[in-house]
């Protein structure tokens, strides 16, 4: 079969010369896997890091490719609930399942915990024309859902998901702010929002903001801005004006970090809560601890989630409740320009696609 390969890691982000469309053999399905024809895969920023070799060196040979989805075409003598014919799309948190942390609901803080076509291999990840997946690791697509939504969806909606609903544990009338609202987590932070019955401002660039609004934000703000915490902070006492309470927000859907933490910091209620799973601006956040202690605030660091949750987001998906964005699609040969285009990222909006 058709495998995307690389053998060594790559010097100053030269992808093409390392990444190559290799024959290898198939894969056997083991007693506990389905073995799917990958029908769409998505990229994700870990396949950068992954030919750096940094900050972590994957297996090599290596396969990327943490989202895939299609059709199972064998399944192994233990699969219970999966069967050929099935549409399925990756769980891509692969952890052990026998741990106290996965044994009590957590598997994300399994420590034995990878992520497929990252951190496994050599040669295990969704870019090539079958994969193999354990039944936990895989779960069905709703009919309505085409298999490019449902590889853009996996990894980013259950990222938002498990941070707003499971950690967050957002509830209807709530007020969120979602930083970073045209990115790949931020896209479904909003609309997770709006389907659990919240007002939600999001952030985002200038050129971005009226896609903002099309997912379904209630109002959106240029954070580009150095005063964009004072808009928000307008817009919380308008909103106070419709709905009553007190001004400011009681949930923030967090992953830029950067300056804008502190900005952030200050437009919080009294017990509000701060989710956070990522630094894109940077990682040294300064931070004036009042806001945290005289306010009570919860600060919750996030990541990945549960199959359970996956399978919530994905139930709300073929109810036409979660839209995917789907920002470009590339054939399996043109691989490299899909990963410059990631690392660039200048216009993206929604996920990059790969097709065999
Ligand atoms: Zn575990």
């Amino acid at each position: 079969m058709k495998a995307l390969v690389y053998e060594k890691y790559a010097k100053d982000n030269d992808f093409a010369s390392i990444l190559k469309l290799k024959d290898i053999p198939e894969p056997n399905v083991k007693q506990n896997e389905v073995l799917f024809r990958v029908k769409a895969a998505a990229l994700n920023y870990d396949d950068i890091w992954g030919m750096r070799g940094k900050p972590l060196a994957v297996p090599l040979p290596h396969i990327s490719g943490t989202d895939a989805a299609g059709e199972v075409i064998a399944v192994g003598e233990n699969v219970k609930n999966i069967k050929v014919g099935d549409r399925v799309v990756s769980h891509g948190n692969m952890s052990c399942r026998v741990c106290s942390a996965c044994t009590s609901g957590r598997e994300y803080d399994c420590r034995d915990r990878k992520i497929w076509g990252f951190e496994t291999g050599p040669l295990w990840g969704g870019y090539c024309e079958i994969a193999h997946l354990p039944e936990i690791n895989v779960i069905k697509i709703p009919d309505n859902v085409s298999y490019d939504e449902a590889a853009a969806a996996s990894m980013t909606l259950l990222t938002s998901w498990h941070m707003l609903v499971g950690r967050a544990k957002i509830r209807p009338g709530q007020t969120v702010l979602v930083m970073g609202g045209s990115s790949g987590v931020g896209i479904f932070g909003i609309q997770i929002a709006k389907l659990y019955g919240c007002t939600v401002i999001a952030t985002a660039s200038p050129e971005k903001l009226e896609k903002l609004k099309e997912l379904g934000a209630d109002y959106a703000v240029d954070h580009r801005k150095d005063d964009w915490h004072k808009e928000v902070r307008a817009i919380t006492k308008e909103i106070v004006k419709l709905n009553g309470g007190s001004p400011g927000i009681d949930v923030i859907f967090e992953h830029i970090g950067g300056s804008h933490f502190n900005k952030e910091l200050t437009l919080l209620k009294y017990g509000s809560t701060m989710v956070t799973t990522g630094a894109t601006t940077g990682y040294d956040a300064p931070a004036d601890l009042r806001h945290i202690f005289f306010k009570g605030i919860n600060i919750l660091g996030s990541t990945q989630g549960t199959r359970a949750e996956l399978e919530e987001g994905f139930h709300w998906m073929g109810q036409g409740k979660i839209k995917v964005i789907i920002d470009s699609v590339f054939t399996f040969e043109n691989a490299v320009d899909a990963h410059e285009k990631m690392l660039n990222g200048k216009g993206l909006v929604g996920k990059i696609i790969l097709k065999p």
